[in-house]
């Protein structure tokens, strides 16, 4: 079962290397793309709750806890990652607009951006 979310379907599609230089997305030169800067923009125009939810799937332990829909520009992101990553105590990666974290760190993630004035939805069991 293939199952199709919210604007991720691409994630996974794994690109040809055949014609190289172009994107694959937009099919311009890798130099003058500008998914990143719609992904953005997209991003930014968003409108409703922040999720905070936990992935173990094909995880060790607990997982990564997971922060999606934040409609925030691409600095921002990084900062807010970073501080998270401190909170937590714990490592991270942010990708395509997605925070995660390694462990369960629900309680955490969701307080903090509460106190950032985020609306914050918590998902998930
Ligand atoms: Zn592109």
């Amino acid at each position: 079962m293939s199952k199709r979310g919210h604007g991720l379907g691409d994630l996974g599609r794994v690109f040809s290397t055949q014609g190289g230089e172009l994107c694959p997305h937009c099919e311009r030169p890798k130099a003058g793309c500008v998914c990143a800067r719609e992904a953005e923009a997209q991003r930014v125009a968003k409108d409703g709750p922040v999720r905070v939810g936990r992935e173990t799937k094909g995880r060790k332990g607990a997982g990564v806890t997971v922060v999606t829909d934040l409609a925030l520009a691409d600095a921002d992101l990084r900062a807010l990652a970073k501080e998270l990553k401190r909170r937590c105590g714990s490592g991270g990666t942010l990708r395509d607009g997605v925070i995660e974290l390694q462990g369960e760190h629900r309680d955490q993630v969701v307080a903090l951006l509460e106190e950032r004035g985020f609306d914050v939805k918590r998902v998930g069991g």
